[in-house]
């Protein structure tokens, strides 16, 4: 591996090698994070890269395009066959690009959009007041209605919506561990006239693998998702529309040119192996197991009197608030676990009154670990050992002796090579 990097850039290749060892050894807990098939990576790292293919398959700027075609009209077919539906856009470079530019294809500057409150569990990209978006459309927000089980305000929602008419109304989060009521949302959306949008960047392969419901069922009109969290794929974003080829239209012509110059060929290529992988039998196998994997481990902290917001989990994830019951802070305890060899998240819980940058939560969750082919048991025994070291903390000899299981489970689990 890496044998032209190892001769010509030691620096380069020291760093590579440090991070593969990181990932061999450690346990990979932040849910937005997975392990890809060695196969996504030949794709990513291929040829494809020195190619220019601006415009879209049959339609490109520039000639040579026989395998660039080939290729994105392979992760197209495969996208639509996923998630069942007509369009797929796979040109954005990641998720972020690809919200910002269907906001721009569906709204004009000044327009409303509703999305998720940030602390309740929505994205950076559904209007955080650091991000520039928001300075271009005008967002509201809806909340839940209790933060123990997670329910949706969705009274609120339909209020809300009445009073300030939002052209498009987002479903989606980041740190949310439930499911939503997607048939209100189309509900809502059908009675103010806005077009309806899911975010499922997080939860796109638990949809593929039909471990949750897909928001297309529901009625929804788009879903934007990246295609390298549950997914398991290359790092990249991906419109979706249902039914809409007008839709469809202003989007593919938002993303090129309004808003990307040439597409990442290998990362599309990357893309379609990915989206071959997820059609396989196995992926469903592998998208209920990340589902059942999680739920273990939210009643290890269920038994432990941990606090969890929404009271448990229904998907990938945990958001727990290990501030409110354990007296530490978001920022130490990923401190800790980084030293027994687990990687996670601080992350900030509904109505946080602590700072972004020390909140109370920390955040986890199980695509990468089932990935390594872990179950019930081994995660149940993950949760254990990470509230031992919490509650250890000052115990130097006992943290070492976590630390060392640790590697041991990843030694039992390793990295696989390839899923199909
Ligand atoms: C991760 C995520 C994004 C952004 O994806 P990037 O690839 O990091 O730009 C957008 N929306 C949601 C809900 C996400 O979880």
């Amino acid at each position: 591996m890496y044998d032209y990097i190892k001769k010509q850039d030691a620096e380069v290749f020291a760093a590579l090698l440090g991070e593969e060892e990181r990932e061999r050894d450690g346990l990979e807990l932040i849910p937005s994070e997975n392990y890809v098939s060695r196969a996504v990576r030949e794709a990513s790292g291929s040829i494809l890269t020195n190619k220019y293919a601006e415009g879209y398959p049959g339609k490109r700027y520039y000639g040579g395009q026989g395998f660039t075609d080939a290729v994105e009209v392979l992760a197209v077919e495969r996208a639509k066959k996923l998630f069942n539906c007509k369009f797929a856009n796979v040109q954005p470079h990641a998720g972020a690009p690809a919200n910002i530019a269907t906001y721009f294809a569906l709204m004009e500057p000044g327009d409303t959009i509703m999305g998720m409150d940030l602390s309740h569990g929505g994205h950076l990209t559904h209007g955080h007041p650091v991000t520039y978006i928001t300075k271009i459309f005008n967002f509201v927000r809806y909340k839940m209605k209790d933060i123990e089980t997670g329910e949706i305000d969705y009274d609120e929602m339909l209020a809300t919506a009445k009073r300030e008419k939002p052209k498009v109304i987002m479903a989606g989060f980041s740190a949310y561990p439930r499911e939503l009521n997607y048939e209100k949302f189309v509900e809502i959306g059908r009675e103010v006239g806005a077009v309806v949008i899911a975010d499922v960047a997080h939860i796109a392969g638990l949809i593929a693998g039909r471990a949750a419901k897909n928001p297309f069922d529901a009625g929804f009109d788009v879903m934007l998702t990246t295609t390298h969290k549950t997914l398991r794929g290359p790092r990249g974003g991906m419109v979706l529309v249902r039914e809409s080829e007008e839709l469809a239209k202003k989007i593919d012509k938002t993303i090129f040119p309004g808003f990307q110059g040439g597409p990442l060929m290998h990362q599309i290529a990357a893309k379609a192996v990915c989206f071959g992988e997820a059609l396989h039998p196995n992926f469903q196998v592998y998208a209920a197991h990340i589902v059942k994997n999680a739920r273990a481990m939210a009643e290890v902290f269920k038994r432990e009197n941990i606090r969890m917001i929404t009271g448990g989990t229904d998907n990938h994830l945990i958001l727990a608030d290990i501030y409110g019951s354990l007296g530490i802070g978001g920022q130490e305890a990923q401190d800790i676990l980084d030293t027994i060899g687990i990687t996670l998240n601080k992350n900030m819980i509904a109505d946080d009154t602590r700072k972004p940058m020390d909140p109370s939560g920390i955040r986890f969750g199980t695509p990468a670990i089932t990935t390594r082919g872990m179950k019930e048991k081994e995660c149940a025994r993950v949760a254990e050992l990470m509230l031992e070291a919490l509650k250890a903390k000052d115990d130097a000899e006992k943290k070492k002796a976590i630390r060392a299981e640790i590697k041991e489970l990843c030694t039992a689990f390793p990295i696989p090579e390839s899923f199909v």
